[in-house]
């Protein structure tokens, strides 16, 4: 038997009036989706612990079966460990955006989704000018990583959730306060005269202006994954998070060429890396991505669509792949992001699954209403889900 869940980030969603008060989900053509829904088995799941800001993060833990109460530390450690980096148990690592502060107030969190090479030259300028204890390392984008030695953390606010307000009440406070707003303003410095941004700004692009730590930790332990499900895992994401959960559980990362973490990524390319890695010999797949997430926090319903309408895409070709053989699928979103809103819900997230010995119930269509309604499932909690999914 061979495993793929297939996760479409910040999928679900509430009821559009523009679309005649029917989700995305509902809206876009998804006969792939559906599919695994009337051959299925749906349910609602609770990805988010009590508690917990309803980040990707978390929410992938939860889906994974880590409990973000037991292993949780922040973001910026798992993307941390995801770039290679050495983190000592001293380190505190933060996730580091480029983002764009205009009058003091946070005009865009990723700074015009600035390249990566781009983010590679201010981060190489504001090294020289960090204090000893403090390194910038850059990742992908906008997503890049600030690391502070014998750091003590700080509670910090993610950028994506203070778009067009004063950024002054939102600074890191408590613990590493005093460093980090030190690390900033010297990036307000660097950035402010980097050939970058003079470049970006004569092209019509939106410059950086500065560097906004947040959710910064320590390295977290994560229980093995083939110890945990006795299945051998790899893990399918453009996201840095994504991997560094995956190698911090002990799961293969494959890298596949074209993957964005973007609108513009290359689902086809994911999803034959997935049935590859498969047919190749791995028991299970988690296969992430990041654009209807994206298409959320832009508050583009015609762009989540289109997201929801090439993941079905990708999901049929995987069907097709298996033809004939054993395969179970599940697909679900780790979390809703509802465009009204773009950004992130805690709320329950709907699911289904297909494969040899799962009973079918009364959904039709992969809908958060109708897996609410007639799921077979019920609602299960997310250290339930994939035991549930590989039936041990
Ligand atoms: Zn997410």
């Amino acid at each position: 038997m061979k495993y793929i869940v297939v996760l479409g980030d910040g999928m679900a969603d509430w009821k559009c009036d523009e679309i005649d008060g029917k989700t995305p989900l509902e809206f876009a053509n998804t006969p792939n989706m559906d599919r695994i829904a009337e051959r299925g088995r749906c349910g609602m799941l609770k990805t988010v612990s009590q508690g917990f800001d309803p980040g990707s993060d978390v929410a992938n833990l939860g889906v994974l079966g880590y409990r973000a109460e037991e292993c949780y530390t922040g973001r910026g450690p798992l993307e941390a460990v995801s770039m290679g980096i050495d983190l000592k148990p001293a380190d505190l690592a933060y996730r580091c955006n480029l983002v764009n502060v205009t009058d003091g107030v946070m005009n865009d969190f990723s700074a015009g989704h600035i390249s990566s090479a781009e983010g590679a030259l201010l981060f190489k300028e504001l090294n020289e000018k960090l204090p000893a204890r403090a390194r910038g390392y850059p990742g992908v984008s906008y997503r890049n990583l600030l690391v502070i030695g014998d750091g003590k953390g700080a509670t910090t606010k993610p950028p994506h959730d203070i778009t067009g307000e004063k950024i002054a009440e939102y600074v890191p406070k408590g613990g590493d306060e005093d460093i980090l707003a030190e690390c900033v303003a010297i990036s307000r410095e660097v950035f402010k005269d980097s050939p970058v941004n003079k470049k970006r700004i004569a092209e019509g692009k939106t410059p950086a202006t500065q560097i906004w730590p947040w959710s910064g930790g320590k390295k977290p332990v994560l229980e093995n994954f083939r110890e945990k499900y006795g299945v051998t895992a790899g893990m399918i994401s453009a996201v840095d998070l994504l991997n560094g959960i995956a190698v911090c559980a002990g799961m293969k990362t494959i890298k596949v060429p074209g993957a964005t973490g973007y609108l513009d990524t290359d689902y086809k390319a994911k999803a034959d890396y997935a049935v590859k890695a498969l047919k190749d010999g791995l028991d299970f797949v988690y296969m992430h991505v990041e654009a209807p997430d994206e298409a959320g926090h832009l508050g583009s319903l015609k762009e989540k669509v289109l997201a929801i309408e090439r993941l079905d895409g990708v999901i049929g070709e995987i069907l097709d792949a298996f033809e004939g053989e054993d395969l179970k699928i599940a697909v679900l979103p780790d979390h809703p992001t509802p465009i009204a809103l773009k950004t992130h819900t805690a709320d329950p997230i709907p699911f289904a699954i297909m494969g040899p010995g799962i009973e079918p119930d009364n959904c039709q269509v992969y809908s958060e209403a109708e897996a609410a309604a007639y799921g077979g499932y019920g609602q299960l909690n997310a250290k339930d889900f994939l035991r549930t999914f590989f039936g041990n």
